[in-house]
């Protein structure tokens, strides 16, 4: 808007508080000028008849309509020429509430439609009468704001006042602004309330959402953290936006970026089960973003830092977006213990099939000797070979016993049954009958105690202990000494069953007593045995709230040791 000097300087005033754009010029020819470079929507000159260059300057800008300022009696909407009736249109259905009042006693002058509906519904005044009343009648509370505005003589925003009235609540952001006139004084004081209601309940749901949505990838982020497959997130052109850390550990990579660099797993040389290396075009990942879902797909990778094979479970799938396809998800799982699992499971087996078939078969051998030698076979020969096959019966009772307290003892059904137990005397005669089996072998009895009673499950222990020498011949040579020894310790009895056998290497010692655990020296064809009898002696001492341990030198020998605690005690020491 362009205007000439002009008197009427208030209701310019009162324009440019509502933060219309005012030019105030001093000079026709600067109006000329400014006319003929910039486009107005109208133009306020004062002095009519116009002059000859402005209203040229006027021809060349049909839109600017001219409004006459000096026909502008007292205040800017008053005026009737069609500028100032177009400008007050615009105040009067402004989307804001607009008012201006008096600076001496607040009263009225100005209020659009909106300020008047504001003041029906959360004033103190009913329509129309709000126009030259005083602010303290039609807003009291508004009193202290214009007071302060009066006297610091500076604009005050609000960003948040709220409005209340018996049907609703509204949220207003306010304007009180003092009008100076040219002489700097004041002239007026305009107020602004703009509705920020619908804007305030937005924000606060966009907020809503956005702690929902926060919420919601926390929980994400926490699930796929914890998750022990590997995740990896394609976007569409095969570049990895995300993995979890079960995929770093997976691979050993150091860090997302360092996941993203392997995006084609070109370094985990992924290969097929028949040990083909996987191509990057049959990559899961790759179907995946042509479209195809890859389930549980399985491969061999490498560990980048210890370059240790993976069995891997790989499935893909492609992420569905608006245009197509969006990405592709990758999860992949470690099966490598499943599979040493699975192996072992078919060496037991064809360990445990072997060990059940060996005296089957000398069974079998010493049977059908005796069905058909019949009556030529001497009555010593028949007792020899009957005795044989007792012997190997006992051997397969063992066995199943074995199998069977596996079972008990991982379901729970492991029981004991305590009775006193003269432990010096129990040790004595094991050994003993050990000797008359093994007579070629040199087993030694020492005790550093006269005789010991503790509470034990006679037939649990000898279970032990027959184990332990049993190992102790099977794993030495012939005419190798075994040393059984016993000592009290404190509050616990020790024994001890060394042999100078084929030891134990050190790195495995620590799994024996696990179940089927057999160390790598003892090949089955060589030492028969299921990998059960430690893992059975471990369950049956710890019953007893005791302790088994090794000391083992490969190629040197081995020595058990069998700690029992002395309470509860009958009996001396
Ligand atoms: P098994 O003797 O039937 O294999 P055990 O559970 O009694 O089963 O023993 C597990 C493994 O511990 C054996 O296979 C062997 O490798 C090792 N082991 C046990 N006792 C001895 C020993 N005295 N000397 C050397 N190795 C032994």
């Amino acid at each position: 808007m362009l205007v000439g000097p002009s008197d009427k300087n208030r209701a310019l005033d009162v324009l440019k508080a509502f933060g219309i754009e005012v030019v105030e010029l001093s000079d026709e020819r600067e109006a000329v000028r400014r006319l003929e470079s910039e486009s107005f929507d109208f133009v306020a000159v004062k002095r009519f008849p116009l002059s000859d260059s402005l209203a040229a300057a006027l021809a060349l800008r049909p839109s600017a309509k001219v409004v006459d300022l000096s026909s502008l009696q007292s205040g800017v909407l008053m005026d009737d020429s069609p500028g100032f009736s177009r400008l007050a249109a615009v105040v009067e259905s402004s989307p804001i509430a607009i008012a201006v009042v008096s600076p001496s006693d607040f009263r009225i002058e100005i209020a659009n439609a909106l300020f008047v509906e504001l003041g029906r519904c959360f004033g103190s005044v009913a329509v129309p009468e709000i126009k030259g009343l005083s602010m303290s009648a039609a807003f009291p509370e508004m009193v202290p704001v214009l007071d302060e505005v009066r006297r610091e003589m500076r604009p005050r925003l609000d960003e948040a006042v709220e409005l209340v009235c018996p049907t609703e609540v509204a949220v207003f952001k306010r304007i009180v602004t003092p009008v100076l006139n040219p002489s700097g004084d004041l002239d007026c004081i305009a107020i602004l309330f703009l509705d920020v209601t619908q804007h305030l309940r937005a924000a606060k749901e966009i907020e809503a959402l956005a702690k929902m949505i926060a919420r919601r990838s926390a929980r994400l982020d926490s699930i796929l953290g914890s998750m022990t497959d590997a995740l990896w997130l394609y976007d569409e052109n095969g570049e990895v936006i995300d993995v979890n850390q079960s995929a770093l550990t997976m691979f050993g990579l150091g860090s997302k970026q360092e996941a993203i660099r392997h995006r084609d797993f070109a370094e985990f040389q992924l290969r097929d089960r028949e040990e083909k290396p996987l191509p990057l075009s049959r990559l899961p990942q790759t179907l995946a973003l042509q479209g195809k879902a890859v389930p549980d797909y399985v491969a061999i990778g490498r560990h980048l830092i210890t370059g240790k094979d993976l069995d891997l479970s790989i499935a893909a799938g492609p992420v569905h977006g608006e245009e197509g396809i969006a990405g592709a998800v990758l999860v992949i799982r470690d099966i490598t213990a499943l599979k040493e699992l699975d192996r072992k499971k078919d060496e037991f087996l064809s360990v445990a099939s072997h060990e059940l078939r060996t005296p089957l078969t000398t069974i079998k051998g010493y049977t059908q000797l005796l069905t058909q030698s019949g009556e030529q076979t001497s009555l010593a020969d028949r007792s020899l070979f009957l005795n044989a096959a007792l012997g190997e019966i006992d051997r397969m009772m063992r066995l199943i016993s074995e199998l069977l307290d596996v079972s008990r003892i991982e379901t729970n059904r492991f029981q004991l049954h305590r009775q006193p137990l003269e432990w010096i005397a129990f040790l004595e005669k094991l050994t003993s009958a050990f000797r008359v089996q093994y007579p070629d072998r040199k087993i030694e009895f020492i005790s550093h105690v006269a005789e010991i009673t503790i509470q034990l499950d006679g037939d649990r222990m000898r279970q032990v202990v027959d184990n332990l020498l049993a190992n102790a011949i099977k794993y030495s040579k012939e005419g190798s000494a075994i040393r059984v020894e016993a000592m009290v310790d404190g509050s616990t009895v020790r024994t001890s069953v060394s042999d100078k056998g084929i030891g134990i290497p050190r790195d495995e010692i620590p799994f024996l007593f696990e179940r089927f655990r057999r160390a790598r020296n003892v090949s089955s064809r060589h030492y028969g045995g299921l990998g059960l009898g430690l893992y059975i002696s471990k369950a049956i001492v710890e019953a007893h709230s005791g302790d088994i341990s090794i000391a083992s030198e490969e190629g040197e020998g081995s020595t058990f040791v069998i700690t029992l605690p002395l309470e509860p005690k009958i009996g001396n020491v």
